[in-house]
């Protein structure tokens, strides 16, 4: 596809999906929304906040748009290339899922335009979660820096202003990757959910999308959890491990508040799958940003990460500080879509 006929795509999809939100939920409220494009060179994606005088609006960059697509064509060529298969067969041995990319399905223009709308859907609902959450506002009531805004690419902006509290920032963060990823699951169930080959099939596409967004927000190619936590953002790969938790819970039998539990999916399916997309992209970046692999670069679970469980002790305990306010600040009230640690989980994380 040709450079507007990928914004003309994106434009469409994201437009449409605001005009359903803005009937659904902004049409009740006493406050405007607005989805805002803009041409600016730099990639980015923002949501603004004036909260109490309440205003929502979401602004992405048509450059991040054309920078998503192309890097999700440009991985999916690599991985047919097989350059990297024999890894691949090295780190998941009989692992590797049937048809991964659904090529039985889809044709390869197919493939990426689905991983890509996969990706900019959940980007969009990324941006939607912080304003539902009214993220920016909390943050400014537990740091020393008060804006309106939260940008996705400006990632050293809060560095440079001495930003106190860097835990707020990496908290909110998971939580709207964690409202959006629940979204965007339920979402894809409740479209294909009845069709069981098509969401197996969109399901592969929907984590290659998500996983080679994240991997392309990383500024400094970082696999390590440093502490004290500072800057903005997560490390990439630990959002791939919560976003990926956050979909594995969306379908998830035992989880209380799991919308769907028989997705006609066998469990070790969606591992396998998660397994051979976070390699396989892993894979990719390595080589893209010319930098060795390590084991280090797969997706293990943050708790098995050097330095993880403190890095989650902080921030459940940030959490636990926050959720009172957050709970009672967010719009919508779907509890199901907040930050959630399980007894199980923290557990295993205090033992
Ligand atoms: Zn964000």
């Amino acid at each position: 596809m040709k450079d507007h006929e990928i914004i003309d795509k994106a434009v469409e999809t994201l437009t449409s999906i605001s005009n359903d939100i803005e009937n659904a939920f902004y049409s009740k409220c006493n406050f405007s929304f607005n989805l805002h494009w803009n041409s600016n060179s730099t990639p980015s994606a923002k949501s603004i906040s004036h909260y109490p005088i309440e205003s929502h609006e979401i602004i992405i960059h048509y450059t991040l748009i054309i920078d998503i697509y192309r890097e999700i064509e440009n991985l999916i060529s690599h991985i047919n290339s097989s350059t990297d298969d024999y890894i691949i067969k090295d780190i998941l041995k009989e692992k590797i899922p049937e048809d991964p990319l659904a090529s039985n399905s889809y044709t390869l223009d197919q493939q990426i335009y689905n991983a890509f709308t996969a990706a900019i859907t959940w980007i969009y609902f990324h941006e939607l979660s912080h304003l539902d959450q009214e993220h920016a506002y909390i943050r400014s009531q537990h740091s020393n820096h008060s804006c309106n805004i939260i940008d996705e690419l400006n990632i050293n902006v809060s560095n440079k202003d001495n930003i106190t509290n860097s835990e707020i920032y990496h908290l909110t963060e998971l939580a709207a990757d964690r409202s959006a990823s629940i979204i965007c699951a339920s979402e894809l169930y409740r479209h294909f959910g009845d069709r069981n080959d098509e969401f197996k099939a969109m399901m592969k596409l929907f984590y290659l999308g998500i996983s080679c967004a994240l991997y392309l927000f990383s500024k400094n190619n970082s696999f390590s959890i440093s502490l004290p936590i500072s800057s903005t953002h997560p490390i990439p790969i630990i959002r791939l491990e919560m976003f990926l938790t956050s979909v594995w819970e969306t379908f998830s039998p035992v989880q209380e508040k799991a919308p769907y539990t028989d997705i006609g999916y066998e469990r070790i399916e969606l591992i396998n799958i998660a397994s051979w997309v976070s390699t396989a992209t892993a894979l990719y970046f390595n080589q893209k940003w010319k930098v060795g692999f390590d084991i280090k670069h797969l997706v293990n679970g943050t708790i098995n990460r050097e330095n993880g469980k403190e890095y989650l002790k902080i921030l459940i305990n940030t959490w636990h500080l926050v959720e009172p306010q957050l709970k009672s600040l967010q719009h919508s009230k779907l509890e199901h879509l907040l930050l959630h640690f399980s007894d199980e989980y923290k557990k295993m994380i205090y033992e």
